[in-house]
């Protein structure tokens, strides 16, 4: 397994973690096979954002003594009042579910304030006491750190913005990066992808990412495969469906990204998801969609990693990503990035321009011109 930091919460968590949405209403026997399963492949992290009582103690019940094992993001406002997934701002409501949540497994690593997408969200977290609950949560050690959900660009910067928050779990996909920022994601998961509204890489995303990059806020994913949308045949966007690896590698090579949680209700379907450490650069490779699109890529770094072996030793796509931050505000760079970009052992200066990495990047990436302008501005 390979662990990545989440942010400034200090704590590493391994890039692939168990969504347990899926092991709800399934036998103890199940939830045990798989969180074994989960465990045997030094997976820490766990999503549990489900109410219900059952799987929550189905899930404990399985860790057992190897609770302190795993990180646990556990959802505040996560409720089931109406027999259905729900989201409730109501304390005295929220409270009992969280409580219940404590319980079954002591303390929560991550609490997250439960998806925050629109200003009716928002208010309910920023302006009712549910904010206030959450920080004497964790003075009092019952969770660890600040977390919080979101499909929405924009309300998820205006969260971070509040300086509250430590890391996020956010829905990334390549297929939900190429629809303009007024599109509601969930909206079009429901009624099925569309390729036409697709406008190129939108740009309020993007500044998500890097801004998460920039303030220390570590990303997990959810949506990672949209849904199963992008893997099946009958509903991807693109002419043909991307693999789970694939999906992975996306939302990996996001700047912030720590972690993908990916839902599995098996053993057989933790395997096929841990297979991903195994596979070749070639096979996680998801360019090869995107040159299928309507939509122009020219000149801008996706972070693919094509362009690799550089003669020079320079990482180019993590070299890009934290020009992109950089270039954001070039006045007010962040003094982790900077010691980031120097504590790369090879960066922009490095270049001897010899042109190998422009003659392989998909997407004409000016490199040399982006290697010469890192090595000013960082400089
Ligand atoms: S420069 Fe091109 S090939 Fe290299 S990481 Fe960026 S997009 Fe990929
Ligand atoms: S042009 Fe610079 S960054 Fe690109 S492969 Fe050559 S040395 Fe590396």
């Amino acid at each position: 397994m390979e662990y990545r930091e989440i942010g400034k919460t200090g704590k590493r968590g391994s890039i692939i973690g168990l969504g347990c949405e899926h092991l709800d209403g399934k036998p103890f026997e199940q939830v045990k096979e798989t969180i074994d399963a989960a465990l045997e492949h030094d997976i820490n992290l766990l999503d549990v954002f489900m109410p219900g009582n059952e799987v929550r103690e189905n899930i404990a019940k399985a860790l057992g003594p190897r609770r302190s094992e795993v990180m646990i993001q556990g959802h505040i406002g996560s409720t089931d009042l109406r027999k259905q997934y729900d989201i409730c701002r109501d304390l005295p409501i929220a409270k009992q579910y969280f409580e219940n949540l404590l319980h079954h497994f002591g303390y929560i690593d991550f609490g997250m304030m439960f998806f925050v997408d629109s200003e009716e969200d928002y208010q309910g977290v920023f302006e009712t006491g549910f904010a206030d609950y959450v920080q004497k949560l964790k003075q009092q050690g019952d969770i660890r750190h600040i977390g919080f959900s979101s499909h929405n660009p924009l309300m998820a910067e205006r969260v971070i913005k509040t300086g509250l928050p430590e890391m996020m779990m956010f829905s990334i996909n390549l297929a939900f990066d190429l629809y303009p920022v007024e599109t509601y994601t969930l909206d079009q998961l429901h009624q099925g992808l569309d390729k036409n509204a697709f406008c190129g890489f939108d740009p309020t995303r993007a500044a998500l990412y890097t801004l998460c990059e920039k303030m220390g806020i570590g990303i997990t994913v959810m949506k990672t495969l949209g849904g199963g949308k992008l893997i099946s045949p009958e509903h991807t966007p693109f002419d043909k469906p991307l693999s789970v690896a694939q999906c992975m590698q996306y939302a990996l090579s996001r700047p912030a990204v720590a972690s993908v949680m990916v839902g599995c209700q098996s053993r057989a379907e933790v395997l096929d998801t841990v297979r991903y450490l195994e596979l070749s650069e070639e096979e996680r490779d998801y360019t090869h969609i995107m040159s299928t699109l309507r939509n122009d890529f020219k000149g801008n770094c996706v972070y693919c990693g094509h362009c690799q072996p550089c003669p020079a030793g320079i990482d180019i796509a993590v070299v890009n990503k934290y020009l992109d931050i950089a270039r954001l505000d070039t006045e007010h760079i962040s003094p982790a990035i900077r010691s980031h970009y120097s504590g790369l052992s090879h960066n922009g200066s490095d270049c001897i321009g010899c042109g190998n990495c422009e003659k392989r990047c998909p997407f004409d990436v000016p490199v040399i011109q982006n290697m010469a302008e890192a090595a000013r501005i960082f400089q």
